[in-house]
């Protein structure tokens, strides 16, 4: 589940409800932990407020930094969907793999860079601060902050996918074998293997008492094991399905509703006898739009008889549609991107079937069954 901020660029900016938790935790180990000591004598709400504010300039750094990544990836003309904070950090949806690896390697440096440039930032303005005597409190949040920017960029450059650094080690391996798909695998075996490094410490942490930082251990290596794990599967899928026209997979004999059918024979053929609520409408083989059962309920029963679906019919959306040449993959994206189990597959303005999410997933396991090797992350998920 994500909550809307609003947009940036035109970039909506989205936290994922792990965010609060996560927020909270960042907050309580300031204020009952570092603030404390480091002013013994502070009234704990105050503890609390500095928390706090520090834990929110903290995100907004993590959302420099990933604004920094966008702005590459847009500028040499990839697209991105928004951005999602959450965990620990953010991720920028890319609805495309950067093209190049030289592309891949300049968008993965660009969030780390801004990281230390903002740490030198804090830095600098803590400095000032005390030597301007303002409230040693104030310098205390901008010295954490300098502290935290820098620990975040060292963080992300960790040689483990889908980390920054991950993409610099698969951007380098990428150009030195030329391939993709062995480029993620191996930069994802670092990621997971950095995952479980970072859990095992965790767990050596807890056992020494050390209960706090055992568990921030424990979570950020469980976290980015998983990632690296999924980020793999993602290119096993892709590979899979690349080059799979829809066609081939789509399902061709759709019940579809002719332009000219009273509504009463809509509600008594289709809406009756089926188990969707909404069907394509067509005009000879073309493709007129979509109608559902709410378009007929706008219409009073007693002049079902005597309308025709041509005027209740409503034009399809765009991102409902797919063409019959395009890739499975693409199809795929598409229908997570809207959140959908199925797409109307057009040609030329003609309606030629239906592909679900289900068909295209069953292409990936079939395919896994040929692969040699067989031992996919994808396999022992499945
Ligand atoms: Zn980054």
């Amino acid at each position: 589940m994500t909550f809307r901020l609003g947009r940036i660029w035109g970039l909506p900016i989205e936290i994922d409800a792990t965010w609060f938790i996560i927020f909270a935790l960042v907050t309580w180990s300031l204020s009952a932990g570092y603030f404390p000591r480091l002013f013994p004598e502070q009234p704990a709400t105050l503890n609390w407020l500095l928390g706090a504010v520090a834990a929110l300039l903290l995100f907004a750094s993590v959302l420099v930094h990933e604004l920094a990544h966008s702005y590459v990836a847009m500028r040499n003309g990839l697209d991105i969907g928004g951005i999602t904070l959450f965990l620990f950090g953010g991720v920028s949806k890319m609805t495309q793999e950067p093209g190049t690896p030289d592309l891949e390697l300049k968008m993965a440096a660009a969030g780390p860079a801004t990281s230390v440039l903002l740490g030198g930032l804090f830095w600098v303005i803590a400095q000032g601060l005390l030597a301007a005597d303002a409230p040693v409190q104030i310098a205390a949040v901008a010295g954490y902050l300098a502290f935290i920017n820098v620990i975040l960029a060292v963080f992300n450059l960790v040689p483990g996918f889908p980390l920054d650094g991950g993409r610099v080690l698969r951007a380098l391996l990428w150009r030195a074998t030329g391939s993709l798909e062995r480029a993620t695998r191996y930069a994802s075996y670092g990621g997971q293997g950095f995952g479980y490094l970072l859990m095992f410490l965790g767990f050596l942490w807890v056992l020494s008492g050390a209960l706090v930082a055992g568990v921030w251990f424990i979570i950020i290596g469980w976290f980015l094991a998983g990632a690296a794990q999924s980020a793999y599967q993602q290119v096993i899928v892709r590979r899979a399905l690349s080059g799979v026209p829809v066609e081939r997979i789509m399902q061709r004999d759709v019940p579809r509703v002719a332009c000219d059918t009273p509504l009463r024979d809509l509600v008594d053929e289709y809406f009756m006898r089926y188990d969707y609520s909404a069907y394509p409408v067509v005009e000879g083989e073309d493709l007129v739009g979509i109608v559902t059962v709410d378009d007929v309920r706008e219409v009073p029963r007693e002049e079902w008889a005597g309308t025709a679906v041509r005027q209740v019919v409503r034009p399809p959306d765009e991102h409902r549609l797919i063409d019959e040449k395009d890739d499975a993959w693409d199809a795929l994206m598409q229908m997570a991107q809207l959140g959908a189990r199925r797409l109307l597959v057009v040609h030329d303005g003609h309606l030629e079937g239906i592909v679900s999410r289900d068909s295209v997933l069953q292409v990936v396991r079939h395919k896994m069954q040929f692969e040699q090797g067989g031992d996919t992350p994808w396999q022992r998920s499945a």
